[in-house]
């Protein structure tokens, strides 16, 4: 990475940073109550890093394959690092990623509770989950339909022992993301969930004035992603 794309990596943060700090006085709530979320998929090493060293602690990674090639060479070093899993999770990777993972934030299905409560027992590790609503109800789209939030949230608890902290979405690329950022604070709102993790570098603001408490940014730090590193 050269200096001059680290420099970049820096002073869009910066931006956002300020950015993110506006949009919370605009909606009175306090500057620290939204986590920035650097979502690195697809960008190297380096390009972590260089966020890391610009203060940066959270991030998040779409798949675990790439998550565990990048991830845990820098936690020695980085003992504040907390990464966030936020890409539709196949039950076969559950045990990598609560291993690698702080967070997972796109628990969708039962089978997924079930190999995560698994999972969770068997490595003594519980990173905070959050149940992904599909709040467009969109067919080619991961997470719980909306119809089915309230039901699915009680069978993480009642039938897997899951403490659910949260929900996240991913609203329809043509839509007005307003109505869908309100809806899912309205479920989580009604079932005591802190953490909204809603809002992307297009429409973080409306997020963040929806009530968003970590918004995931990835073009506006890193820039435009390079292609997938292969299968995984
Ligand atoms: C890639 C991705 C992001 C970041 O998107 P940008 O538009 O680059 O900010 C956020 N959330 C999820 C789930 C993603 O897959």
């Amino acid at each position: 990475m050269s200096t001059a794309a680290a420099a970049n990596i820096r002073e869009n943060l910066a931006r956002l940073r300020d950015r993110i700090a506006e949009a919370c006085l605009r909606a009175n709530r306090a500057p620290g109550s939204v986590t920035l979320v650097a979502v690195s998929k697809f960008h190297p090493a380096e390009a972590v890093e260089a966020a890391l060293a610009a203060g940066q602690a959270v991030f998040g990674e779409n798949r675990v394959q790439e998550a565990a090639s990048k991830f845990p060479d820098l936690r020695p070093a980085h003992p504040a690092l907390r990464l966030r899993v936020i890409g539709a999770l196949q039950t076969n990777k559950a045990r990598d990623a609560v291993r690698l993972a702080d967070a997972v934030e796109t628990l969708d299905r039962p089978r997924l509770a079930a190999a995560l409560a698994d999972a969770m027992r068997k490595e003594g590790r519980r990173p905070e989950l959050l149940v992904q609503v599909n709040t467009g109800d969109e067919p080619q789209k991961a997470g719980v339909p909306r119809a089915e939030a309230d039901a699915f949230l009680r069978l993480c608890r009642d039938e897997h022992g899951l403490a659910v902290g949260g929900l996240m979405c991913i609203p329809p690329a043509d839509d007005d993301p307003r109505p869908h950022f309100g809806a899912l604070a309205e479920l989580a709102a009604r079932h005591a969930l802190p953490t909204l993790s809603m809002g992307m570098s297009g429409d973080f603001e409306a997020a963040i004035a929806c009530g968003a408490t970590h918004v995931r940014l990835g073009t506006a730090i890193f820039g435009a992603r390079p292609p997938p590193p292969g299968p995984g």
